[in-house]
């Protein structure tokens, strides 16, 4: 079981992973969190993804692909994992598919969620002001949006002509989205 989850940001991937991650028996893998820890232990990739997180940018692929490496290799990921966070444009899917290939792995599923830009920026704008996190700066938000739509949607289309698409709409409360993330797997 090699699940992805793709969205923009606030749209619930972390939470919806996490409670798949329980049902599923598979660990969560978020390049996000490896990336938040790299950067409070102030290893090398850290203080190099540090400035460029804090900005709403994208860390460059060289280093995400080491980081996601090294993890894949772990024996907790042996028979499958939920990936969040990863692939956020073309060419890490391709590198992705060749990390994959090399160890006859492939992704089984895409989990898409569907979350209206309006909607993101209102969740953003709230937790912004009750918890300041840095990267819910509206302008921040703006600028990973864009990211978003200029550079992953190609992935999701990428996977869509693969046929391995599950677009689940994110838009409600968090149960009522695992119900339809869950509906919509095959049994
Ligand atoms: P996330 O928790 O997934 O929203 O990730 C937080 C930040 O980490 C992002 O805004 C990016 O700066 C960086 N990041 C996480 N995953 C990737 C990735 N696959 N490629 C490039 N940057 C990433």
């Amino acid at each position: 079981m090699r699940f992805l989850i793709l969205g923009p940001n606030g749209s619930g991937k972390g939470t919806q992973a996490e409670m798949l991650k329980d049902e599923l028996g598979v660990p969560h893998i978020s390049t996000g969190e490896m990336l938040r820890a790299a950067v409070a232990a102030g290893t090398p990739a850290g203080v190099e993804a540090a400035p460029i997180m804090a900005a709403g940018g994208l860390v460059p692929d060289e280093v995400m692909l080491r980081t996601l490496e090294e993890r894949l290799g772990e024996p907790d990921a042996k028979d499958g994992w939920i990936l969040d966070g990863y692939p956020r444009n073309v060419a890490q899917a391709h590198a992705l598919d060749r990390l994959l290939g090399a160890s006859d792995r492939a992704v089984d599923r895409v989990i898409v969620l569907e979350v209206p830009d309006e909607v993101i920026l209102e969740r953003c704008r709230v937790r912004f002001a009750a918890e300041h996190r840095p990267d819910d700066d509206p302008e921040i938000v703006r600028e990973r949006l864009a990211l978003f739509h200029n550079r992953t949607q190609p992935v999701i289309e990428l996977y869509t002509g693969r046929g391995i698409v599950e677009a689940v709409d994110g838009v409600g409360e968090v149960d009522e989205v695992f119900g339809r993330i869950l509906a919509g797997l095959p049994r």
